[in-house]
């Protein structure tokens, strides 16, 4: 966010009918899927409830990384950051992408110890990732005194400017013949003997033979509808942007008290890695056993909140397609930042940086997260539902990956040869049913 507007220069077209491929979502592995689409000649509709990228995709920290990633996802995200070099010329548009390096610091041998395995671990992979003794930490940051007991880098992780980013790629899309429908929320999928045959919208139907669902954290909602039953959840994290601010180094800077990015206007994208808010709805209790784990393991930095949210759009509601849906009622899901963890969060990046001393927070924004309990994506089609592709779940670093999810879930539903193995992200590795 920088308080630009982020609304693509989408054309609302004359409502079409018709199209073999209909992609429900604007976020970046909504309008990643319709370039890669459109690349190749396929008729694609996005339909968008609200705006392009008006969730996670414009409000998230701009990291683009490899570092620290699931072992499962990182070929993926290998492939996704050539995805990302590969598409920023196209764009012709400035979209504060530049390829600067990801760096985590330890303040502690116990938290460098995570940073050490990770990197033994992803050997395999031969990336350029380093670790840094505290002086080799202390020479990257110029500065002295061996305040981090060392650091993890890697020098081609990239960062970009969310707000700007996905806008671009949906203005490149409609140039490539993608049809983009924004305010246009999709009810209902629709099909015959087990097989796809188009969307309700709340303007109308569109046949099609395909339906890749890019929903966010609207997707299990969506599914349930459908009678599939999909392990998703949703978290509130929340960032703050200062004002310009000198440089510490140019790429994504982490550590476990602040994490920070220097913004293409000088100033600082900043929040803490895994300080969520876990909202209580339904599903929660239907899923607890299978996100038991990660809560274990988050305890200390996740709160649990119970509320208005549990009756709220993320609950559990059923449609029909003659009826208004949650995805109308909200077009834009904006959910209040924590001011206090902000608080506490900018007085840390002050502790671990002299340069944000007086660094001054301009605005703070709210975004929910969708989270599988295993925190990689589901793409991959539900039993019964042939034509129906679900990519979804990217469970809070989606931004990096998304051009590459985007672009499998296009492959996948045109029967192309994958970039990757799509194994790892299959529903089946959840031990219920998808169909409820
Ligand atoms: C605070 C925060 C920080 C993050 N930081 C990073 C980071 O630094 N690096 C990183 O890699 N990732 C990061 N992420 C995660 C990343 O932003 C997401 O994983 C990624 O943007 C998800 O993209 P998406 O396309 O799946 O979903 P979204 O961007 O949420 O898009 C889904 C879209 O679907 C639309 N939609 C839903 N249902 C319907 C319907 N029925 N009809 C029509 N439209 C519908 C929604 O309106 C929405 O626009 C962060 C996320 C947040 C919130």
């Amino acid at each position: 966010m920088n308080g630009t507007e982020v609304r693509a220069n989408a054309v609302q077209l004359s409502f079409p009918r018709r199209t073999d491929v209909v992609i429900i979502g604007g976020g970046i592995v909504g309008v990643s899927a319709a370039i890669h689409l459109a690349e190749r000649g396929v008729p694609v509709v996005l339909c968008e409830k609200g705006r392009i990228a008006g969730e996670q995709s414009s409000r998230n920290w701009g990291w683009i990384r490899k570092t620290g990633r699931d072992l499962r996802e990182l070929p993926l995200m290998v492939e996704s950051a050539r995805l990302w070099a590969r598409l920023v010329p196209l764009l012709e548009e400035d979209i504060g992408y530049g390829v600067r390096g990801t760096t985590y610091l330890a303040e502690t041998d116990a938290e460098f110890a995570p940073h050490e395995a990770w990197h033994q671990a992803a050997k395999p992979f031969q990336l350029d990732t380093i670790l840094l003794s505290a002086s080799e930490t202390d020479r990257m940051l110029g500065r002295s005194g061996r305040r981090f007991a060392g650091a993890i880098h890697t020098p081609s992780d990239a960062t970009a400017e969310p707000a700007l980013a996905v806008p671009a790629m949906a203005r490149h899309a409609t140039k490539l013949g993608v049809t983009i429908l924004e305010n246009c929320a999709v009810r209902l999928v629709e099909r015959a003997n087990g097989t796809v045959t188009g969307v309700v919208t709340e303007h109308g139907e569109i046949a099609c033979k395909s339906v890749i669902l890019a929903g966010g954290v609207w997707s299990r909602t969506f599914l349930e509808n459908l009678d599939l039953n999909l392990p998703q959840l949703a978290v509130k994290s929340s960032v703050l942007r200062t004002a310009p601010a000198p440089e510490i180094v140019s790429g994504g800077l982490g550590a476990t008290r602040a994490s920070v990015r220097r913004r293409m206007d000088g100033g600082y994208t900043i929040a803490r890695s895994g300080a969520a808010e876990f909202q209580l709805v339904p599903a929660a209790f239907r899923h607890f056993g299978a996100f038991l784990p990660v809560l274990r393991d988050r305890w200390r930095i996740m709160t649990i909140k119970a509320g208005r949210d549990f009756f709220g759009p993320l609950g559990s509601a059923r449609w029909r397609a003659d009826e208004e849906t949650p995805f109308e009622r909200v077009r834009v899901f904006d959910p209040k930042p924590d001011l206090r963890l902000l608080d506490g969060v900018m007085k840390a990046a002050g502790e671990l940086h002299p340069q944000l001393v007086n660094a001054r927070p301009v605005e703070t924004w709210g975004g929910m997260i969708d989270v599988m309990p295993d925190e990689i994506p589901v793409i991959d089609t539900p039993p019964g539902w042939q034509g129906l592709l679900i990519a979804t779940g990217l469970s809070g670093h989606g931004f990096g990956i998304g051009p590459g999810v985007g672009h499998l879930a296009a492959q996948m539903t045109t029967g192309e040869k994958p970039l990757v193995d799509p194994e790892p992200f299959s529903l089946s590795r959840f031990c219920r049913r998808i169909a409820a």
